[in-house]
């Protein structure tokens, strides 16, 4: 029988058993990038561990009984700004930087949509953006004015905090505190300094659609509404888990539940809040001013996808993860090891060992370390494909390096065969110069008992 899944609930500060709305129908929510520029490799963090959550629910309900939901944010103040300066649309700065970051995660192991979505079946996972889902902020946001949750001000709507008795109830911040911190500069039109904007007026050049509650200006979301909105479209009212980074907590995911809460009136969004750590390289703040601002790209250029996908999953996800060189190169050297064991063998059965403590709030750690203890390559293969690992064959590497370093493989044989008629000749010196040659080429060879083999020098 499948181990309970147990998982970490930032609404209750407590781990514990999860149980679906619906077991047939389990549905989960992320907040994914706002797609301006090249991702940070701290942005691949809540992409890869919730990217992990979502095939271990496949694995545990079944792939039909899942459906994750991961946003696209393709409008806001950055977006705005880098599409004018470039005398574009934000609808083709986003484009762009969408691509871009679809094929940085697709060579991290993420699963994609076209991965597990099966035609003519509801789907496994969708990629909604923010601007396809205006009409559904705009039916939120009236709700919550008809509902008097919100108020229209210069242009504006703001949501009326004061109107919900039990908010904060996630980030669990005293009243005072809030207010405090949202004090620093508070607009005029604001009842409460800790009302927020759902909608606002757009300046010139700015993108904008008509606006909701009679307002005669043209406008555009702020941010909050566009996650209640998907979500709603996309698992519902209600749903099972609600996930992002932990700077997400307040005030993003606290307004998300507001929103939703006092529009559906239902006591809870999602019944299971889940927040990653933050990333830091090499033991600080990752920044561009500090000169330690790395892409995901950047990380790609150096290592392959898998490697920078192991060396994230070895950290629990709720701790702060230290991203060092070190890391990366252990990390490389394990995988390198994996593969020698499974070669191209086939996944066999799931270990126990593994599912156990990745269905204890994902550990991680538990799982990689039942993967060092096993030397079974079915078993092997089959705990690390769980966790996205080991999804090659390693003749299926070796062919992509050959074809990554750019060797003429029918040349490479023709020298060893000159190398096995040279040696076969006793001429060993016409053999060193074959080796070498090879060698020059990033070719090592390998005489074994069966013959000699070759690969591409790493
Ligand atoms: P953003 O594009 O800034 O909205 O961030 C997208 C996602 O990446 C959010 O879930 C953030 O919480 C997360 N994120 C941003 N920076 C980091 C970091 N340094 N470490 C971990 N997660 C991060
Ligand atoms: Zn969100």
């Amino acid at each position: 029988m499948a181990p309970m899944l147990r998982l970490y609930n930032t609404l209750t500060r407590q781990k514990a058993a999860f149980t679906p709305i619906d077991p047939s129908h389990v549905r989960m929510y992320a907040c994914g990038p706002t797609v301006y520029d090249a991702a940070h490799i701290g942005n691949a963090r809540p992409i890869i561990v919730f990217d992990l959550l979502f095939r271990l629910l496949r694995h545990l309900y079944g792939p039909a009984h899942v459906t994750y939901a991961r946003n696209v944010t393709d409008v806001d103040d950055k977006i705005n700004a880098r599409a004018a300066a470039r005398g574009i649309t934000i609808r083709e700065l986003t484009d762009g930087t969408l691509a871009a970051f679809h094929d940085d995660i697709r060579r991290l192991g993420v699963l994609m949509p076209e991965d597990v979505n099966v035609a003519g079946a509801r789907p496994s996972f969708v990629e909604p953006r923010a601007t396809d889902h205006i009409a559904e902020m705009i039916a939120i946001i009236e709700g919550l004015v008809a509902a008097g949750h919100a108020y229209v001000a210069a242009g504006h709507v703001l949501f009326d905090v004061p109107s919900m008795p039990d908010y904060g109830g996630l980030s669990k911040r005293p009243l005072d505190e809030m207010e405090a911190g949202a004090r620093v500069e508070v607009a005029p039109y604001k009842r409460s300094p800790l009302d927020f904007v759902l909608w606002k007026p757009s300046k010139p050049g700015e993108p904008s659609w008509p606006s909701p509650c009679g307002l005669a200006e043209p406008g555009r979301p702020g941010w909050h509404i566009e996650c209640s909105a998907m979500s709603w479209k996309h698992l519902g009212q209600t749903f099972d888990i609600h996930a992002g980074g932990i700077d997400l907590i307040f005030p993003h995911h606290e307004n998300e539940v507001a929103q939703s809460r006092c529009c559906f009136g239902t006591d809870v969004m999602a019944h299971v809040w889940l927040h990653n750590g933050f990333l830091q390289v090499e033991g600080e703040k990752m920044s561009k001013s500090l000169g330690n601002f790395i892409t995901i790209r950047d990380v790609l250029k150096d290592w392959p996808g898998e490697v920078a996908r192991l060396a994230m999953l070895k950290t629990h996800y709720r701790q702060p993860i230290d991203w060092t060189l070190r890391g990366l190169e252990e990390a490389s050297r394990t995988l390198e090891r994996w593969y020698g064991i499974v070669g191209d063998a086939a996944a066999g059965m799931i270990p126990a060992g593994v599912l156990e403590p990745l269905s204890d709030d994902l550990n991680t750690a538990s799982a990689l370390a039942e993967l060092h203890r096993l030397d079974d390559p079915a078993s092997l293969k089959a705990g690390a494909n769980l966790m996205g690992l080991l999804t090659q064959t390693q003749s299926a590497r070796e062919q992509g390096s050959i074809r990554a370093a750019g060797v003429d493989v029918s040349r490479v044989e023709a020298l060893i065969e000159a190398r096995r008629a040279a040696r076969a000749a006793k001429d060993w010196a016409a053999s060193d110069r074959v080796r070498d040659e090879l060698l020059a080429m990033g070719v090592a060879v390998k005489d074994g008992k069966d013959g000699t083999t070759w690969s591409v020098a790493p």
